[in-house]
């Protein structure tokens, strides 16, 4: 009797993970499908190909996030590296070039880096009939993160420094958005030591982090912009001590060329091996010892 009652849960709990395998594919066929129809530079069978997860947490409108993941051989040593695109959804080339990148790592990927992709951070914004920056709240995610200085400094601030610009909107709460909940859980489990972050239009590297800030990668010069509360590069670097590199491509419609997408990964690649033992170093200097 008691074998009998163990192999139907057995049963049970196989078939339920069938089931949610076959939902989880679903999800993703159809979530390709949608992105292919809005970047024609995005192909289908090659975002099929990726065989990409998705995370517990979905969009305003039910899409799911997308992750890849791809592993370094020695975990503890080499760099974990976070790389989130499209959290604002009418900047198309952000997430058209991490497509590109994914697609150079997926072929070359030497295991001297364990890299975790989120390639379309705002699905509902590029998604919808007209894209926007904000996601299906009208919220700008990229400042829906916990600021520094109490819960209201972000909404202070867009009121008075931006003078309620709503591209801009913050969410009447930092967290408000599930998508931000999203980003704040995949940087809690995976724990980056860097985290990359695509935009566009600004033509520019922009730095949140110390002394070892990188120059230059491919076209794109460092110039920094400062930092916006509520902001991811805001989030990550003064509150987790994560440096953030942000890419600011130079249009959000036309994507880079094809030898300036090349020349800006394997500068970040450079930068990431020369640059990861200080970065570490200066990490586990500021950690508590007890
Ligand atoms: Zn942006």
């Amino acid at each position: 009797m008691q074998k009998g009652c163990a192999f139907l849960m057995f049963w049970a709990s196989f078939m339920f993970s069938v089931a949610a395998n076959a939902d989880k594919t679903e999800d993703v066929a159809h979530l390709c499908q949608k992105i292919t129809q809005k970047l024609h530079s995005v192909n289908l069978e090659e975002c099929q190909s990726f065989d990409f997860d998705t995370h517990k947490i979905s969009s305003v409108l039910n899409m799911p996030l997308l992750m890849k993941e791809f592993k370094g051989v020695m975990d503890h040593d080499v760099p974990k590296v976070l790389f989130i695109a499209g959290i604002h959804g009418d900047e198309y080339s952000s997430v058209s070039a991490t497509f590109k990148w994914l697609k150079i790592l997926e072929e070359n990927h030497a295991d001297k880096f364990h890299w975790l992709f989120l390639p379309l951070a705002n699905p509902d914004g590029l998604l919808r009939k007209n894209a926007q920056r904000m996601n299906a709240n009208n919220v700008d995610l990229n400042r829906n993160f916990p600021p520094e200085g109490g819960e209201s400094a972000s909404l202070d601030y867009w009121k008075v420094k931006t003078a309620k610009d709503p591209r801009r909107f913050p969410g009447l709460l930092p967290v408000s958005e599930p998508e931000t909940k999203a980003i704040m859980d995949i940087i809690d489990d995976f724990k980056p030591e860097v985290i990359v972050s695509v935009h566009a239009p600004y033509d520019l590297l922009d730095f949140d982090g110390e002394a070892y800030a990188p120059e230059k990668f491919g076209p794109l010069d460092l110039k920094l912009l400062g930092t916006y509360p509520g902001s991811l590069g805001n989030y990550a670097w003064v509150r987790l001590n994560i440096p953030v590199i942000t890419l600011e491509l130079p249009h959000a419609g036309i994507m880079p060329k094809n030898s300036e997408i090349r020349d800006i990964w394997e500068d970040l690649v450079f930068w990431l091996k020369n640059e990861h033992p200080k970065i570490k170093s200066a990490q586990l200097k500021s950690s508590p010892t007890s």
